[in-house]
């Protein structure tokens, strides 16, 4: 049968923006013209949180770009899942290629941060995806599956979760996966979904990729049965992307 889930669209704007590039893109946002049966999801950086939240159309939700492990506290430079939630952000992304290969966080550390998100009752929009050199040695499924355990080990249920492929050689870089290159992850993803959490989960879990997605490669890469949405870093600065969606 078809799987038919609901389209996702994030928009990660990364460490991107001042108060007044933002108020711009809000106010784009908040006059667009969005279809009406795709989610649409943005993740502002931390202290534009309240900027957005208060100026933007509740059409549109909110995520963070990283979460603290646990309650606040003592931890000079984190913000925790309640700040986030106090804020009204009801998203995180989590495991995102920059915070594994750029700040060094490890699959055991996004795994907790990811079961206390759940926990407080925000959204958790969960990255997995392979190195250039992880993809040259054959090693894609098993880099990807690992990150997935590690999810699943973690996580009390996939309720909440949306899953994003984004191979870690397109992020940025110009260099977009094939629709079938991340069609062939995407079903491999959901298979061991299937084999090792439920095929309940499988069926209902939104798969989106993430790694140059832009207006013009998007359409062919969302043709893709199991492609459910897209994670969306540089094209997700301009209001045109969404409009697409
Ligand atoms: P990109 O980033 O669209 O700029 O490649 C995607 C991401 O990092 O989520």
């Amino acid at each position: 049968f078809l799987l038919c889930l609901q389209f996702f669209v994030g928009g990660n704007w990364k460490c991107n923006g001042t108060k007044d590039s933002i108020s711009k893109l809000v106010s784009d946002l908040n006059s667009a013209k969005l279809e009406a049966d795709v989610d649409v999801v943005v993740a502002p950086p931390f202290v534009y949180l309240d900027q957005v939240k208060n100026s933007l159309t509740d059409r549109i939700e909110i995520s963070a770009q990283n979460s603290w492990i646990g309650k606040g506290g003592a931890f000079t430079g984190e913000i925790s899942v309640e700040q986030l939630k106090d804020t009204g952000c009801n998203w995180v992304i989590l495991g995102h290629s920059e915070r594994r290969h750029v700040i060094g966080e490890d699959d055991q550390f996004i795994g907790k941060k990811a079961a206390y998100a759940l926990s407080q009752g925000l959204k958790v929009i969960a990255c997995i995806g392979e190195l250039l050199q992880e993809r040259e040695a054959g090693k894609t499924f098993d880099v990807c599956f690992q990150q997935m355990k590690a999810f699943a080990d973690a996580v009390p249920s996939w309720d909440d979760v949306v899953v994003a492929y984004e191979p870690v050689w397109a992020i940025g870089t110009g260099k977009v996966a094939t629709p079938q290159q991340a069609q062939e992850v995407h079903i491999a993803v959901r298979d061991w979904l299937k084999k090792n959490v439920s095929a309940e989960v499988a069926s209902k879990t939104r798969i989106i990729y993430g790694g140059s997605v832009n207006g013009s490669n998007c359409s062919e890469l969302a043709k893709q049965e199991d492609i459910d949405g897209f994670l969306v870093g540089g094209a997700s600065l301009k209001v045109y992307f969404y409009c697409w969606a």
